[in-house]
């Protein structure tokens, strides 16, 4: 028999305050608290693997529109007629990548690699190189299943931060009861700014390094921010690539389009799992979501679904924030309005920014902005303990990951304010994942209806047992039993569901063991 000195916990390899020492304050207060094997917890505060690599990819040749003081040396420059328009795909800083022989046959007029282009813009001509990108894929714990996790493209992003990103997954698996274990990487690039085949040429790539890490029962990422159906696709491509059972290996992402094997109602899942949390807290307490109002950040994948659940569901969004600034309508916006402005093709930054239905306002005001309901759904760290001092609403449901700071948590709890932590609250994702897992693997397709069944089922029924952790209620109900994990005393949201998690986890250690 070991003795308690052999578990002595390897000294912190930095004292430093970061990203994930931050994201693991909530981790060490409830494994303190409910006594986790000391093993277990040596196993869960570090990444099992931490991987970073690079993808090199070559950029196309791309016009750089000139500041119109520097366009002044061009001004008798005359305009270049393109014959194929179809070939300049615009990005949303303004540069045009020129795709294909976008110029070939047109009359050009270059002078020191400059032209004119006929929306009266002068343009650099800037000659596609290659770049190289810094990539990452943590894998956190596999104690209930194989990696589980996103993938995220975006110019902010650090092995500190998937580390984090990556431990939230394996909490969130646990508590969504999925067979999975927690994983999360990604590019540090902004999509933004680059063309639709560079960013299917740096995908491909990536996963060409990527490919030995992963597998369907190994390693299954998804998307996250900055990535989305089509870039599955184009990992699937690229995983299966001249495998002798390709679909086999349809289980290596989800979050995949339907017509290629992906689910029903996972595009919708994450904002439909926040909306059925939101439904259930006020059914506990006699109320209904209907008259609610709501204020919201991020309007992509999680934040437009949630918003277009909650309103038909009756409550109203008073104001969005987004990358680009604030809209707000105090009569209530009109979300599907909202929504088809921000897929418009014309909308080249995808942004609210612009939306007729609602006036621009400042960032800071929207902290202000009076209502019932938060939902942050777009990066971590928004909600600092300042914002938490400011805020007017009465419930936070977190679909972004990580968007309270450790201090607004606590200023929050001293206000009063309630909330919904983010590994319950955006489970609604993974769930469906793994339902597009099991499909993959039995060949299976199950209707919307189903799908929606099944998860709010289970985003409620644990959810519940949360709850009943949280004030210390255990009991048997027809749909959950929180009898094992309460600990005898109440405790706030966010450690009940961290409660939850390592509970389902250290359950594996105990009764499995540990290899040696
Ligand atoms: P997305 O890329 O589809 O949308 C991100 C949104 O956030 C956009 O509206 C963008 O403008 C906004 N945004 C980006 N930077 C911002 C900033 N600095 N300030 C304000 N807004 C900003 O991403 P998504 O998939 O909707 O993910 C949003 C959050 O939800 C992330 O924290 C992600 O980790 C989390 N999440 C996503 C899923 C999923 O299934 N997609 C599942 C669980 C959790």
């Amino acid at each position: 028999m070991a003795s308690e000195e052999t578990f002595m916990r390897a000294p912190a390899p930095t004292p430093k305050r970061t990203i994930y020492t931050e994201a693991m304050e909530i981790f060490h207060f409830a494994a303190d608290l409910i006594g986790l094997d000391k093993r277990v917890r040596l196993e869960l505060e570090e990444p099992d693997y931490e991987h970073i690599f690079y993808v090199t990819a070559k950029l196309k040749d791309r016009l750089v529109p000139l500041l119109p003081e520097e366009a002044k040396t061009f001004a008798d420059l005359p305009v270049t007629q393109v014959r194929n328009p179809e070939g300049l795909e615009r990005l949303a800083n303004g540069n045009l990548i020129l795709n294909g022989r976008a110029l070939l046959g047109s009359d050009v007029a270059i002078r020191h690699g400059h032209l004119r282009l006929p929306d009266g813009l002068v343009y650099q001509l800037v000659p596609g190189e290659s770049q190289r990108f810094k990539a990452y894929r943590v894998q956190h714990n596999q104690a209930r299943g194989p990696y589980k996790g996103g993938l995220r493209y975006h110019r902010e992003v650090s092995l500190d931060l998937f580390k984090a990103l990556a431990a939230e997954m394996t909490w969130k698996t646990a508590i969504a009861e999925v067979p999975f274990g927690g994983g999360k990487g990604g590019i540090q690039l902004d999509p933004r700014e680059y063309g639709r085949e560079e960013i299917e040429a740096i995908t491909l790539r990536f996963m060409y390094r990527l490919k030995s890490l992963i597998g369907p029962n190994i390693d299954i990422p998804a998307p996250d921010v900055g990535t989305n159906p089509e870039i599955m696709a184009l990992l699937y491509r690229q995983f299966s690539d001249g495998e002798r059972e390709r679909h086999n290996l349809r289980g290596i992402v989800t979050g995949k389009d339907v017509r290629i094997g992906g689910s029903e109602g996972r595009g919708k899942a994450t904002g439909q799992g926040v909306a059925f949390c939101i439904e259930d807290y006020y059914a506990d307490r006699g109320e209904s979501v209907k008259g609610k109002t709501f204020v919201l950040q991020g309007f992509g994948n999680v934040g437009s679904h949630a918003a277009i659940i909650l309103s038909n569901m009756g409550a109203r969004l008073l104001a969005v924030n987004d990358a680009d600034g604030s809209v707000f309508n105090g009569d209530g916006i009109d979300v599907n309005a909202l929504a088809a402005y921000v897929a418009d093709p014309k909308n080249l930054k995808r942004s609210v920014i612009g939306f007729p239905g609602a006036q621009r306002i400042e960032k800071k005001d929207l902290w202000d902005v009076q209502a019932d309901i938060l939902v942050p759904a777009a990066l971590g760290g928004e909600i600092t303990a300042d914002v938490a001092e400011r805020l007017k609403v009465k419930l936070i449901a977190e679909g972004a990951n990580g968007p309270t700071t450790p201090e607004a948590d606590r200023v929050l709890q001293k206000r009063g304010i309630e909330l919904i932590p983010d590994i319950i609250a955006n489970a609604g994702g993974v769930t469906v994942s793994y339902y597009e897992w099991i499909q993959n693997k039995r060949m299976e397709r199950w209707s919307e209806a189903e799908v929606d069944q099944r998860l709010e089922r289970a985003m409620k029924r644990n959810y519940r047992i949360i709850r009943d952790i949280s004030r210390n209620q255990p009991r048997k109900t027809e749909m959950h039993d929180s009898r094992p994990y309460c600990i005898g005393k109440t405790v706030d949201s966010r450690c009940a569901a961290m409660i939850l998690a390592l509970k389902r986890i250290e359950a594996h250690y105990l009764l499995e063991g540990f290899s040696q």
